[in-house]
């Protein structure tokens, strides 16, 4: 796709970077290096130590601003250690020369917990040297590697306060923990197979099991994981019978990048985010070549790929060098198992073979998933990697807990400026997934000292999360879904009003009690107005045609063509009385229901899936051409679609042109918008072709486009939305 190049207004266009760094970098110089470096450079900005981090901004264009990044990593003073870095591209402030702050010591105690890391090049060195005492090792790790929040009970972070308090460390490794020359100088996991944790089973047991296209539950970083030979179709669809996971994606763990090369597109930036610390699962582009079993992820035109990041995983993976299946460790969607003997008493049904470990896990971790947007990374699901980093924000805030929305929950404290994000807690449906969405409140807030004032929340009554902000017996803010939606972009993303908040997604509880999901806001004077949304259309069932799209392309034809285009009489009963069928202006629904009519998806059989379908079978086709869709009145592009299906065009035609009106009524809105700041959130920018359609044809008319970079455009990014509005309204 031509699309995803920098396009000429954004290349030219001063921009903001924004790095923060943890680890060792303070003290060591760290702060002159970044003066001398933007200084050379030419670049404006500041740089500012505070206790959540190192925080550098720079002002140039993107092109500066990448040597620069690139630059500060290679060139960093010799006794630094950068842990963790996140960064985030943002407007310029129009800095006129460069600054090195005084420290910021307002910010609370939002470094002390870092996250999980891959494991660095020394310590993969270390295991696979024969020589080395820690040979085959598979809990190897040091100061600048391995489980950090996943293994953490309690701060100040200290090995007592870790689930390693009960290893007692031998000779060698308190030699080398108390060594300040050591690379594991209060490294607080240090082990070795003399002191630390041991594994339940020979490793050799189940690279055995997995070549026999059997299911193994290994116990991670930050929960259970079952891995099966992805390259075996019947092994992957049993393991798909047994966890009761019809068709959603299965990601996949693959030993190299070279290996991955051999699967899918990769790309530099992709490349990148594969092998950085933070290791996440990331979404490629098949290039089509045979292996991979079609059951692994027959829906998205994307496989998610990760690279190994445990010495585990490392020692695994070079036993059986071939991609395997690695999907959490649960039924469905429960939240993932920690514990050895929860994961013995749940997955027993779905493993064949358990390869467990002594070390316990403090809290669930699932892997994050992240893909490339516009050339830089963005997040999915935050979880492992990136999970507890705060999130900075251009205001404080005061002491409000954000409970997010019922699907890919998350939670959120807000501490002054900083947003803590709580790893992904999942679908708010089994009673199991509430414990956990309780455990991860209960857990920042002890972890963070944190003391809420304020509870934020969805509208919807029925979500458990806002049934339980009701409960906690605290003040409550109830934030709409979608407009926490586009203040979670434009608060990431430090956007000013006024700006266009373009919220889209599947459901939402609208202000208007109908479920709204493809929404406009234009943000200006501290308001949200809702200035353009979908024609309403009615969903026949309700929550069935959610689940099932072809009822909603039932109700669309009815609408536009009379009764007789919809042949089942119940529904079309239903359709005329107004019976059981709400009204809707969600633009996942209309996926839905193109999707069916294109032939492409009748049903969903997991959220989006007939979104990612349809977006799957525009293939490699680009095309100029798009369905009539004004004002978001759908009605001339159905009568489209139909003719195009009269005419017998194929699906990717009639993909190519959905999205693009899509794409074409987001610059129509724009226009009468008349601001220059666009912000895309919601479920339904997953998609890729969506999203890069929409920013290039926008930038190309001189707007500027917010997309979600560290924080998930799906309901995971909903707290930090309601957090920023309930702070605005409390
Ligand atoms: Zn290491
Ligand atoms: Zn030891
Ligand atoms: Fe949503």
């Amino acid at each position: 796709m031509k699309l995803t190049a920098v396009s000429g207004t954004r290349a030219s266009e001063i921009c903001r970077l924004r790095l923060v760094l943890h680890g060792a970098v303070q003290g060591v110089g760290f702060r002159p290096f970044v003066y001398r470096l933007a200084t050379e450079m030419g670049l404006a900005g500041t740089v500012l130590n505070s206790s959540a981090g190192l925080v550098i901004e720079v002002e140039g264009t993107a092109e500066q601003l990448e040597r620069f990044q690139a630059r500060v990593e290679a060139e960093r003073p010799p006794a630094s250690v950068i842990l963790a870095r996140e960064a985030s591209w943002l407007p310029p402030k129009g800095y006129a020369d460069f600054r090195i702050l005084a420290s910021d010591e307002s910010a609370e105690k939002t470094a002390a917990v870092l996250p999980d890391l891959a494991t660095c090049p020394e310590c993969l060195a270390e295991l696979l040297d024969p020589a080395n005492r820690r040979y085959l090792y598979p809990f190897t790790n040091c100061t600048r590697c391995g489980p950090r929040y996943t293994i953490i009970l309690d701060i100040p972070y200290d090995r007592p306060r870790t689930t390693m308090r009960d290893f007692v460390l031998c000779e060698d490794c308190r030699r080398e923990y108390t060594d300040p020359a050591d690379r594991r100088f209060h490294a607080q996991p240090n082990a070795c197979p003399r002191c630390g944790p041991r594994l339940s089973a020979p490793l050799a047991e189940a690279v055995r099991e997995l070549a026999a296209g059997r299911i193994v539950a290994l116990k991670g970083i930050g929960g259970f994981q079952l891995l099966v030979d992805a390259r075996n179709e019947e092994a992957v669809q049993r393991l798909r019978q047994r966890k009761r996971r019809e068709e959603k994606p299965f990601a996949l763990m693959m030993p190299s990048l070279e290996v991955v090369r051999q699967y899918c597109h990769v790309s530099e930036a992709e490349a990148a985010l594969l092998s950085s610390p933070a290791a996440p699962i990331v979404l490629l582009r098949p290039n089509g070549r045979p292996g991979i079993a079609p059951s692994v992820a027959r829906s998205s035109p994307y496989l998610g790929v990760m690279l190994p990041y445990s010495p585990l995983h490392h020692l695994l993976m070079r036993e059986f060098p071939h991609p395997i299946v690695a999907t959490s460790g649960n039924l469905s969607d429960e939240p993932i198992a920690i514990d050895n003997d929860e994961a013995l008493e749940r997955l027993r049904g779905v493993a064949d073979f358990f390869l467990m470990h002594n070390r316990p896990i403090a809290r669930p971790c699932d892997d994050s998933v992240a893909r490339v947007v516009r050339g830089r990374p963005s997040l999915v699901r935050r979880a492992r990697g990136y999970a507890p980093l705060p999130v900075r924000l251009d205001r404080d805030l005061p002491p409000v807990l954000a409970v997010g929305g019922h699907l890919k929950n998350t939670v959120a404290i807000a501490l002054g400026r900083q947003v803590i994000l709580s790893q992904h807690v999942g679908d708010l449906d089994t009673l199991e997934a509430r414990r956990a969405f309780e455990r991860a409140i209960e857990d920042l807030c002890r972890l963070y000292r944190f003391r809420p004032q304020l509870v934020a929340c969805d509208m919807h009554p029925d979500y458990a999360s806002t049934q339980w902000a009701w409960r906690s017996g605290l003040p409550v803010i109830a934030v709409q879904h979608h407009q926490a939606h586009a203040v979670a972009c434009a608060a990431e993303n430090e956007v000013r009003e006024p700006y266009l908040g373009v919220a889209w997604d599947g459901t939402g509880y609208g202000l208007d009690g109908t479920i709204w999901g493809g929404e406009f806001f234009l943000a200006e004077r501290g308001r949200l107005e809702r200035i353009a949304h979908l024609r309403p259309f009615r969903l026949p069932g309700g929550e069935v045609a959610i689940r099932e799209g072809w009822r909603v392309a039932a109700s669309l034809r009815f609408e536009t063509f009379g009764r007789e285009a919809v042949p089942e009489p119940a529904l079309r009963r239903m359709l005329e009385a107004g019976v059981n069928s709400p009204w809707s202006t969600s633009v996942g629904r209309l996926f839905d229901a193109v999707a069916a009519m294109a032939g492409v998806a009748r049903e969903n059989r997991f959220e989006g899936q007939a979104a990612m379908m349809l977006e799957r079978a525009i293939g490699g086709l680009t095309s100029e051409e798009t369905y009539p869709l004004p004002g978001g009145d759908w009605r001339p592009l159905i009568e489209a679609v139909a003719r195009d299906l009269e005419r017998g065009e194929p699906a990717a035609c009639i993909a190519v042109r959905f999205h693009n009106a899509l794409a074409n009524w987001i610059v129509e809105v724009a226009g009468q918008a008349g601001v220059r700041d666009v912000c895309l959130s919601g479920g339904v920018f997953q998609n890729g072709y969506l999203v890069e359609r929409t920013a290039a044809l926008l930038e190309g008319r001189g707007f500027r486009v917010w997309t979600h970079q560290r924080v998930p455009p799906n309901d995971g990014g909903i707290a930090l939305g309601q957090a920023v509005l309930a702070a605005e309204r409390s």
